[in-house]
């Protein structure tokens, strides 16, 4: 009998698992990953930037979470020796409507209580010579880390707290009983008192394996990149971001300095044909069976579909992704967008088609599950993490 079972061995699964394992060292501890091991989805997949919380609604777990998560990784980092670089980011107007767009971050930015400058035009040449634009905001807060990397580190703080963790061991059944959870994966039966779900792309799927109706659907979506040739490793200083369309969920085409000191330019967002599908033509009949019933999924894409085509388009003809990044950087060519691997985005759309904006967790009487982590949730791993420990306490008193 195990006292708890995580499922999910990417940054969350581990996250909670290290300081579930702290907060009750006497405790049996399994965390149990369908893959060999660690972050192969989506915290392998990223653009590995620590956000800062810009963009997030005052008052939301996002914002809440993502400025105690940019200390606390820091922090984490530096205890185990985890490289980092607190190397600032630039949101960056290309014109009237995007600096008036520009203002009302800077209102929120303020409203999240960040740091952050205000640049004119002259100013924002200054500071990156080979970006241009009407005005931009500098916050230095953002920075850059490999998220694996995170994950390994925390993966072995848990093991040497005690835990045991199950690569290979995909969860295939679940039942919640009166004073258990019995787990079945291809292999095994586990019986546990209670259990975590971290399972990102497969989120709902685990939740319905519990009996429950989650109240959403997870909808993948590709982030597509591509890579700078080496002789652009120095074309920026800081972070570069498009002024995000308020109306569109994800954050627009930005060029980011990875940590291994590569520029990487996107992601997109084009809707995939499979959960974990990371090339073009990767299709699964079973997910687009769930998305093209699912009356919210469908709504979304309704709503949606003028950008969503033309996401899908920029994707399959480089010039037009390429004018996504020229509007702020128009010295990079056609030649300069090298291949590079995608990320899969596990977005909750609700029944009543709306793209869930805030992280969620479903509870039952001897389970939490997180539902929806888009990003910010890799920056914000360590108080979701803190967050879901507070949540165990809660089902342990009960
Ligand atoms: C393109 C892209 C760019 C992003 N950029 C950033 C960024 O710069 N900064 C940031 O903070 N966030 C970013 N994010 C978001 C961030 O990567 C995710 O929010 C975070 O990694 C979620 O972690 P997770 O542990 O919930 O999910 P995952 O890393 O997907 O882990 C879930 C794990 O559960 C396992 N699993 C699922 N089902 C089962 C099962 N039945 N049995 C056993 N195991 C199972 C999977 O194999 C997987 O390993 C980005 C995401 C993408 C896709």
């Amino acid at each position: 009998m195990w006292d708890f079972i995580i499922i999910g061995g990417g940054i969350l699964g581990f996250s909670t698992a290290m300081q579930l394992q702290k907060a009750y060292p006497e405790k049996r501890m399994l965390v149990l990953e369908k893959e060999s091991g660690p972050a192969q989805h989506q915290t392998g997949h990223n653009s590995g930037v620590i956000h800062a919380g810009v963009y997030y609604t005052p008052g939301s777990l996002k914002a809440k979470f993502c400025l105690e998560g940019n200390r606390a990784i820091r922090e984490f980092c530096d205890q185990h020796n985890v490289k980092y670089d607190i190397c600032g980011k630039l949101l960056v107007a290309t014109n009237a409507v995007e600096k008036q767009r520009m203002e009302a971050l800077w209102e929120r930015t303020a409203a999240n209580g960040l740091e952050r400058e205000w640049l004119e035009a002259d100013a924002l040449k200054e500071r990156e010579p080979n970006i241009s634009g009407v005005a931009g905001i500098f916050v230095p807060s953002s920075g850059i880390v490999n998220y694996a990397e995170v994950t390994q580190a925390m993966a072995a703080e848990f093991e040497r707290l005690g835990g045991e963790v199950h690569y290979g061991s995909c969860v295939t059944g679940l039942d919640e009983r009166t004073n258990d959870v019995v787990v079945t994966t291809q292999n095994d039966t586990f019986t546990s008192r209670y259990l975590v779900s971290c399972s990102g792309l497969m989120a709902d799927r685990v939740i319905r394996m519990l009996g429950q109706d989650p109240g959403f659907t997870i909808c993948p979506f590709r982030g597509e990149y591509y890579l700078l040739p080496e002789r652009h490793n120095r074309i920026v200083n800081h972070l570069i971001y498009p002024i995000p369309d308020p109306t569109m969920p994800f954050l627009g085409v930005h060029l980011t300095r990875m940590i291994d000191g590569t520029v990487t330019v996107g992601p997109n967002a084009v809707l995939a044909l499979k959960r974990e599908g990371y090339r073009k033509q990767d299709m699964s009949l079973t997910d687009m069976g769930q998305m093209f019933t699912h009356p919210g999924i469908l709504k979304v894409l309704g709503k949606h579909l003028k950008p969503g085509l033309l996401e899908m388009k920029n994707s399959l003809y480089k010039r037009g992704y390429l004018s996504l990044v020229r509007k702020y950087c128009p010295s990079l060519t056609a030649e300069d967008l090298t291949p590079y691997p995608a990320g899969v985005r596990a977005q909750a759309v609700s029944n009543d088609g709306k793209l869930v904006d805030d992280f969620l967790f479903v509870n039952t009487r001897r389970t939490v599950n997180v539902g929806n982590a888009p990003s910010p949730a890799a920056t914000s791993a360590l108080p979701i993490g803190a967050h879901i420990v507070e949540q165990v306490k809660g089902l342990l008193s009960e």
